[in-house]
């Protein structure tokens, strides 16, 4: 299989784009931070899976962007995993056409960028509201992604859940004309959800992220079992996160598109979490039965 072709200039990758849709191609995009893992292996083979389409070959695309701007002054961007050689060994493998990887967060982010997408709603609370300016750094980067791109559909993670609704949110509301697929979290055998920032983690802390995916289980077989109060899936969700030794950021059960708040967990009410393990942020999700 030949290796993708790499972009590092945004208006050569947006050139080749164009030309592809001109022609009639089906695009298909995944946005990544990079250092990709079996969560990303999973939007990316759909992407190649997606762009094809009667019997016609579409361009299946990553992108691979650690962006600036969805980051807080106090948060790991400096220390954030990288490996392009290996993204795109990755990317080779799912069949991924071209990947764009600027070489400087200047090409798309220059010093008199002024222009930012603020989506209202559900960009609070969460996440929202323990990192602010996250989702307005995220929201400002996926459309251009999508403007560079014009991509007939993007996919993202609902590992990601909060993420992914903002997205949808802006696809939306801006009638960006690409549809936003969600795909499911994948997780390791263990049930600790992939992510890049595993690989912060020391062995002893490894262990004690599982609390995570456990205290989600748990509230779901409880939700389950019928105790449905909201306030007590958390409580119990809290202390077994609180007994492995992770600081709790949140823990709410919530409406899966509004992402407000619900008293009663009802089938489809999603538990979110978001726990720091030493000091390592890791988020995991489950919709509840
Ligand atoms: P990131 O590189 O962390 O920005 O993630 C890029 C995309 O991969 C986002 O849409 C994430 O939601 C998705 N993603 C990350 N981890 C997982 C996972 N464990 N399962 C499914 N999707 C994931």
């Amino acid at each position: 299989m030949p290796l993708p072709q790499l972009f590092t200039d945004p208006a050569a990758w947006q050139a080749r784009c164009g030309q592809a849709r001109d022609s009639g191609d089906r695009l298909a995009l995944v946005p990544t931070m990079g250092y990709l893992h079996d969560g990303h292996r999973s939007l990316l083979r759909e992407a190649r899976r997606r762009a094809d389409q009667g019997g016609r070959r579409g361009l299946a695309l990553a992108t691979i962007f650690v962006n600036p701007t969805q980051f807080g002054p106090t948060e790991d961007l400096s220390r954030y995993p990288r490996d392009l050689a290996g993204d795109l060994a990755t990317c080779e493998a799912a069949g991924i056409d071209a990947v764009l990887a600027p070489s400087d967060p200047a090409l798309m982010f220059g010093p008199v960028h002024q222009t930012w997408v603020e989506v209202e709603g559900v960009s609070q609370g969460l996440c929202g509201a323990s990192r602010p300016g996250h989702f307005r750094g995220v929201a400002t980067v996926v459309l251009k992604l999508f403007n560079l791109t014009r991509p007939h559909l993007a996919l993202f993670g609902e590992k990601d859940w909060q993420q992914l609704t903002v997205i949808r949110a802006m696809a939306a509301d801006l009638a960006c004309g690409v549809e936003v697929v969600g795909m499911p979290i994948v997780r390791e055998p263990d049930g600790l959800a992939r992510s890049s920032r595993n690989a912060y983690l020391e062995p002893e802390q490894r262990q004690a992220a599982l609390a995570l995916s456990r205290s989600l289980a748990e509230a779901a077989e409880a939700a389950a079992a019928g105790r449905r109060e909201a306030r007590a899936l958390q409580a119990t969700a809290r202390a077994r996160l609180e007994a492995a030794g992770a600081r709790v950021d949140y823990v709410e059960v919530v409406h899966p598109l509004t992402l407000r708040p619900v008293s009663e967990a009802v089938p489809g009410s999603v538990m979110l979490l978001a726990a720091f393990i030493g000091t390592t942020r890791l988020i995991d999700n489950r919709v509840l039965p």
